[in-house]
């Protein structure tokens, strides 16, 4: 039991170090923050007083500095306005193309294309899709109604062509050839 008396006589004394200490750091800090604000306001004072003073430069200086700045608001004016202006196509104006000797068309939902089918590449008509088994080979056939003729004709069934044909759009998106068929498409509009 003796131990353990020593043991709290022991913790009393550390504690009350411990306290000491943190009085006599605090005490410091209190004695020195006001040297410290008064040091950091002089310091505050003379760069504001150093930003406001007059300073001699040579004329010539001057002007450069003029049509540096000039150019720099004129540069990002410019830049405002073509942004605002730009009639730049992006991919999602691409929804048309011509695959296997049909006209495909689309739209975009999460960025990849949907909705996408065939159309007649003479008179326009949704084209009407049959399978046709060859030597036990599925394969699709795309047929206008107004022309009666086929398409084309293309193994696999219905989502393997728009497969198909997706995957090349997803080619041209990527390899930027997509610009061509929109700006043939579409001409320059001002
Ligand atoms: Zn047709």
């Amino acid at each position: 039991m003796t131990s353990s008396g020593s043991d709290s006589i022991k913790t009393n004394v550390i504690g009350g170090v411990i306290a000491g200490a943190v009085l006599a750091v605090g005490g410091a800090v209190w004695a020195f923050a006001p040297a410290a604000w008064k040091w950091f306001t002089d310091l505050l004072a003379s760069i504001w007083a150093h930003l406001t003073s007059a300073a001699t430069v040579p004329t010539w200086w001057l002007y450069i500095l003029y049509a540096i700045s000039a150019a720099a608001v004129l540069t990002v004016a410019l830049r405002v306005r073509a942004a605002a202006t730009s009639t730049e196509p992006t991919f999602t104006d691409y929804t048309e193309d011509r695959f296997m000797g049909a006209v495909w068309r689309w739209r975009y939902a999460h960025g990849a294309p949907t909705g996408t089918w065939a159309f007649c590449p003479r008179c326009d008509t949704v084209l009407v899709y049959s399978y046709q088994r060859d030597y036990g080979d599925l394969k699709t056939t795309l047929h206008c109604e107004t022309c009666r003729v086929d398409i084309a004709t293309e193994p696999g069934d219905r989502d393997d062509l728009v497969g198909k044909v997706h995957r090349q759009i997803d080619r041209k998106i990527r390899t930027g050839e997509w610009k061509n068929y929109v700006e043939r498409a579409a001409p320059a509009q001002t």
